[in-house]
């Protein structure tokens, strides 16, 4: 069936991404245009923000998880507003659910206000299979129900791919499971063993403790390190990297030798000890002694040099990673991405209380050297380190993937890659434009209104994780719209 909606923008996606974009966009669309806004479940448990574990708190301060750049209280408010409504009280960092709703709430007011204004906006609730060139029209979006729904300009915001299956062995066999925001009835007392130690891995341990378990909980990856933890938000200089990035703006190009070696001097100069960079690089395993030492700290208020700095220097990765030359960019993601994800995705103190207070009752352990996964008659072999741990329950929370093999889990994805409409970007997602979010098609072009943003331009933009960077793109994606039409935004 094919809807007419005219000369329309289709965007897919309505989580923090395509909200921040439909709020950048909807007001400045001409009376009489068409906005389609496809997503198949905006508050579905598997996102992020669509968790209703209560100690599932967001990472990052209400205070500053603004989805509205010009307005960086905007969540703050609303959250403190809409729990005293409902007679709860939050912290700094509520409930990551609060969010959810906050998102859905502002999307809902962007809706209205454009109706209001004469644009008509279709909210679909469906999965897109495939985005394709039309007849007489640039793009043909199709839904998974049948849907059809024209567009001369299409954006894609649909978040977080999930991880290729890590051990396709043990896939299918009894106690292996792969969906953590979907956790069956677990015997309290069996052995678990969760892959991964990032937020997601953070999440089902929590989820774990607050149902009760009482048998044995590992968390194992390959580097076995659990996110820092959030201190304040206060940021200290960063004169050397300033400086660095004005030599490398001259010359158009920044070698990752002169930036690190400028971070580490900022470091250094906000750092009241000396700083361990081997600890900082390759650190083993989150250790209940680390994690209560660090806990002590940011509890007594204490400021920690490196916190300090990605809080001042973060508004500078997008453009120092624009002007890293291309070997450099993999050898940033081959050294340093595991320590950028520790120490730029921190956790809240309560979180980090949790998870002590389990390793203290010996219910959880953290590991290192994750090697394999096998499926033995005494249950589940985890191989790590140079030992082999058994376990009757183990859950797969590694997160979210960025390589080809994610990609192609999408048949949205897959329909444009095998179409030659979308490239693989080599660090991660896929190659775009940008100045202008605009997918590159496999000879390097742009592709004329099909737009990419969020975690599927991670490769091109290093930092997607999170909400303000999220909003940025949503930003300067209208901007980039708005540049060739006054009249509003340019829809061809
Ligand atoms: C455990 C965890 C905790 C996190 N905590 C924080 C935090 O506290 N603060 C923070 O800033 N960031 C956090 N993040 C990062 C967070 O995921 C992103 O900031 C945010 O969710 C990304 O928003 P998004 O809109 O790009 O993607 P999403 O939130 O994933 O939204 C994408 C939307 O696209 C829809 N969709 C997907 N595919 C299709 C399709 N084919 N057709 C139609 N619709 C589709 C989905 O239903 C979804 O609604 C966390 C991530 C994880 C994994």
């Amino acid at each position: 069936m094919t809807i007419d909606v005219g000369n329309a923008v289709v965007q897919i996606g309505r989580g923090p991404t395509g909200t921040a974009l439909a709020r950048q966009l909807l007001p400045g669309m001409p009376p009489g245009s068409r906005y389609v806004v496809i997503d198949r479940d905006p508050a579905s448990p598997r996102l992020a923000f669509g968790s209703p574990e209560p100690t599932h708190l967001i990472n990052t301060r209400a205070a500053k998880s603004s989805l509205n750049l010009g307005d960086p209280d905007e969540y703050e408010r609303w959250v403190t507003e809409q729990a005293a409504a409902a007679g709860e009280s939050v912290t700094e960092f509520p409930a990551r659910y609060w969010f959810g709703r906050y998102v859905r709430d502002m999307f809902d007011q962007a809706v209205k206000e454009a109706t209001a204004a004469g644009v008509t906006v279709d909210v679909v609730t469906d999965e897109v299979i495939g985005v394709r060139p039309g007849s007489g029209v640039r793009w043909q979006v199709e839904c998974a129900g049948g849907q059809i729904f024209p567009a001369d300009r299409v954006v894609v915001g649909i978040g977080m791919l999930p991880q290729p299956e890590p051990y396709p062995e043990i896939m299918g066999a009894a106690g292996y499971f792969t969906d953590p925001w979907q956790l069956p009835e677990i015997a309290p007392d069996a052995r678990v063993a969760v892959l991964g130690t990032r937020l997601t891995a953070v999440d089902t341990a929590l989820t774990l403790a607050a149902r009760g378990h009482t048998g044995p909980v590992l968390l194992a990856s390959r580097s076995g390190r659990l996110p820092r933890l959030r201190g304040s938000e206060s940021t200290a200089p960063i004169p050397h990297i300033e400086a660095c990035l004005g030599r490398a703006a001259a010359t158009g190009a920044l070698r990752l030798e002169d930036f690190g070696r400028a971070l580490m001097a900022d470091i250094e100069a906000a750092s009241a000890e000396p700083v361990d960079w081997n600890e900082v690089r390759d650190g083993g395993p989150t250790t209940r002694e680390l994690l209560a030492r660090e806990l002590a700290e940011v509890d007594a208020g204490i400021e920690r040099g490196w916190q300090r700095i990605v809080n001042g220097a973060s508004p500078t990765l997008l453009p120092a990673w624009q002007l890293l030359v291309e070997p450099d960019r993999a050898e940033f993601f081959e050294k340093w991405l595991t320590p950028l994800l520790v120490h730029g995705a921190p956790i809240p103190a309560e979180t980090a209380r949790r998870l002590v207070a389990a390793m203290d009752a010996g219910r959880l352990r953290v590991a290192d050297g994750l090697r394999e996964v096998r499926h033995t008659d005494d249950g589940f072999a985890i191989h790590h380190g140079g030992t082999i741990e058994f376990a009757d329950v183990v859950i797969n929370a590694t997160g979210a993937g960025t390589d080809v093999a994610a990609l192609r889990t999408q048949p949205l994805l897959a329909g444009l890659l095998d179409a030659g409409l979308l490239s693989a970007h080599p660090l991660g997602g896929v190659h775009v434009n940008v100045s202008t979010f605009e997918a590159l098609d496999a000879a390097g072009n742009p592709v004329p209104g099909l737009h990419i943003l969020g975690d599927l331009i991670r490769g091109a933009v290093l930092v997607t994780n999170d909400v303000i960077a999220l909003s940025f793109q949503a930003v300067l994606l209208a901007t980039a719209l708005r540049t060739n039409d006054e009249e509003g935004v340019r829809l061809s």
